[in-house]
């Protein structure tokens, strides 16, 4: 039975119209939390999102939680700065910020487009570094504290050639994790990652679909299978939940062995 650590618990998850976002939205709506739906913009995406995760909720006994759409680009703070207004005007409080929402694009790194590495980083790196600003200076506003979870990857340990301007973004956010974790830890605000290995989401169209492609990615991950989404979603919910109370500052490792050295 999955459990509920996250009763009365309001969180806003970026990114969260489908692929791991989603289906964390979904799992943390099982274990009793109200959750806020970050999108880029409306659409019959995150209105699918939105109605998955309510029914996810009610199966698991929570029917009458008001879960919400939002809309902002995260890479723009004027926007996500709008976001929190809206989703601390309708819940009242925040107490957990996933900051899942993420891009990456191919380009051999010698020549390298300044719109492809700022648009990366501004989304991967800067747009979370903005939702927790905004997360933090309300933790801080009240008792109780909080909890990030970043959608950090398996890159910000290992090296991704050809996808440099991600690599940079993963990387930063290890740090990014690192830092706020222990500046406020003693605020009563956890900061950490999940470092997912290789997922079936649409961020993955070059190879999930492919099955030659896909054999490779396979052989190279020690327990020689690609995850699912909802394989994910727990993980977030452990390190969101009151279960990781005394956890801080670090990533877990989702990834199926690839951390390790594969010989
Ligand atoms: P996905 O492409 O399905 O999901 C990415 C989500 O981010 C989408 O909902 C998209 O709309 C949203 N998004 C993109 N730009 C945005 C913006 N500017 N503002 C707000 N939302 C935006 O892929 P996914 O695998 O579910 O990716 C989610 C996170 O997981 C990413 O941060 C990614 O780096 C990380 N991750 C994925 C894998 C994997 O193998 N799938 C592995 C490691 C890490």
């Amino acid at each position: 039975m999955t459990p509920r650590r996250l009763v009365d618990k309001f969180a806003l998850i970026t990114g969260a119209s489908r692929g791991i976002g989603r289906a964390v939205a979904e799992r943390f709506a099982q274990e009793g939390a109200t959750v806020a739906i970050n999108a880029v913009a409306p659409g019959p995406q995150a209105d699918e999102a939105l109605e998955a995760v309510a029914a996810a909720g009610a199966a698991a006994g929570f029917p009458d939680r008001r879960h919400m759409l939002v809309y902002a680009d995260v890479a723009s703070s004027a926007a996500v700065d709008a976001m929190f207004g809206e989703v601390l005007a309708a819940f009242g409080r925040l107490d957990i910020l996933v900051n899942n929402a993420g891009i990456q694009t191919e380009e051999p790194s010698e020549s390298f487009t300044d719109e492809t590495m700022e648009r990366v980083l501004g989304v991967n790196l800067l747009g979370a570094a903005y939702c927790a600003r905004a997360a933090i200076a309300h933790f801080l506003s009240r008792p109780g504290g909080g909890a990030i979870v970043n959608n950090s990857s398996v890159h910000q340990l290992i090296p991704k050639p050809g996808y440099l301007s991600y690599s940079i973004s993963k990387g930063g956010l290890d740090n990014m994790t690192r830092t706020l974790a222990l500046e406020f830890a003693d605020k009563g605000i956890r900061v950490n990652s999940v470092g997912p290995g290789a997922v079936a989401t649409d961020i993955n169209a070059a190879w999930k679909d492919d099955p030659v492609r896909r054999k490779v990615i396979e052989g190279m991950i020690p327990m020689r299978y690609v995850a699912t989404p909802e394989q994910m979603a727990p993980v977030f919910a452990f390190l969101a939940s009151d279960d990781a109370s005394y956890v801080t500052g670090q990533t877990l490792y989702a990834c199926g062995g690839l951390t390790l050295f594969n010989e």
